[in-house]
């Protein structure tokens, strides 16, 4: 048999979406499991968006688009950057992908060279190091503690520079952890990646999740980092639409060229009618966006309030995004329903198959003793969950 290259075998499979396809599964089967996994809304795209993509089919918008995206979606980007962050783009700074994801993949392709570090604290969400090495690049993790509401601090970031580094991965709402850096440790880290002349790639795909203030994106304090941030973002969590696969960077213009060209021969253009859906999204009414928001709020209280009324789990309260990260340290070395549990891994498996309960293991977050769950899920399943968990734990 021929052999599998060396860089493939060792990429792991997304352990997110290795649960949501387990739990589908299941569901399929008739099993009555109720799944935390994908962070993914369980909201319907909003009929103005849907009416914007039926309309782009019956105008024949169904042919290649330019590689890095229509110019009509590149200037409702540069108008959401001006609107929500005060940031001035031209499109020639905008590359649209096949989702954020891919634009990540896009931006470690353009800014690696095989050895470059890329540093990405942790927990991190499961894509990044896996993005980083497909890339050719070296991720070096930087670990933050919950007592320190999972940041790190300046002292720590810069103990991890060294001459190879060449990007710092900021996700701010983070996946897993919802915490949210406010202004002066964005303008910190800032000023440490100019002095280092270090790129940031600045994760904002939650920025319109967040339940105590705005986030800030680090790109707008001045020239020089704006200069070195790229901005990801998309439409999937915002206005949930995960499966038009729609999402794009800001960047300096060489940076953005570069990103076009690899992509220009990876997948040619971003699917034309979803580009005309997100047109629709960006520059649309906001209610929904609203209404999804303060769902994910009362959704976040409840799991938060009760986790914390149980022995033996905890968890701090998420500033942003939809995930809560379940401490589950009281419980390794213990038994639960007959089984180890020597981790994440084990707790999730175990919870799965004795409780019918799907949450990710925090081992691919770079988080062993936390497991993952979702509250883009409704208030049914949530309080059905937190029941199959209250029972679990007392098996
Ligand atoms: N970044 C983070 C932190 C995420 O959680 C996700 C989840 N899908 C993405 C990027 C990618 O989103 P998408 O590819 O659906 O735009
Ligand atoms: N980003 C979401 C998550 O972390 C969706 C799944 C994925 O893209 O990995 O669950």
């Amino acid at each position: 048999m021929s052999s599998i290259a060396k860089k493939a075998s060792g990429i792991s499979p997304s352990s997110t979406l290795a649960i949501d396809a387990k739990f589908k599964s299941m569901k399929a089967q008739g099993l009555d499991v109720v799944g935390f996994g994908a962070g993914e809304p369980d909201f319907d795209t909003p009929q103005h968006i849907k009416d914007a993509a039926i309309e782009a089919i019956k105008q024949g918008k169904t042919k290649y688009t330019p590689a890095s995206g229509t110019l009509e979606l590149k200037q409702a980007i540069c108008r959401k950057f001006k609107r929500d962050n005060g940031l001035d783009y031209e499109p020639a700074n905008i590359v649209v992908s096949n989702g954020a994801k891919h634009s990540l993949v896009n931006i470690f392709m353009a800014i690696c060279n095989p050895g470059d570090e890329v540093i990405i604290p942790a927990p991190y969400w499961v894509s990044y190091p896996e993005m980083v090495k497909i890339a050719d690049g070296v991720p070096v993790f930087l670990p933050t503690k919950e007592e320190n509401d999972f940041k790190f601090s300046i002292e720590d970031l810069k103990a991890v520079i060294t001459p190879k580094t060449r990007a710092i991965i900021i996700n701010s709402p983070s996946n897993p952890t919802g915490m949210v850096y406010d202004e002066e440790e964005l303008r910190e880290i800032a000023q440490v990646a100019v002095e280092h002349d270090i790129y940031v790639v600045s994760d904002e795909i939650y920025e319109h999740l967040t339940y105590e203030g705005k986030p800030v994106s680090i790109a707008t304090f001045g020239d020089a980092i704006k200069d070195l941030t790229i901005v990801v973002n998309g439409v999937s969590k915002t206005y949930a639409m995960t499966g038009w696969r729609i999402g794009y960077t800001a960047s300096n213009v060489a940076l953005a060229k570069v990103m076009s060209n690899v992509q220009s021969h990876a997948t040619s253009n971003p699917n034309t009618i979803a580009q005309a859906a997100a047109v629709a999204a960006l520059d649309g009414p906001t209610e929904t966006v609203e209404m999804m928001r303060n769902a994910f709020l009362e959704r976040r209280n409840y799991m938060v309030d009760r986790i914390n009324r149980m022995d033996g789990v905890s968890c701090l309260c998420p500033h942003g995004a939809f995930y809560v990260l379940m401490n589950i340290s009281k419980l390794i070395g213990k038994e639960i329903a007959g089984c180890y549990i020597g981790g994440s891994d084990d707790f999730a498996n175990a919870f799965l198959e004795k409780a019918n309960v799907a949450v990710v293991p925090g081992s691919g977050f770079g988080a062993d003793s936390y497991v993952r769950w979702s509250y883009a899920t409704s208030m049914e399943s949530i309080k059905e969950g937190l029941d199959r968990l209250e029972k679990f734990l007392a098996m």
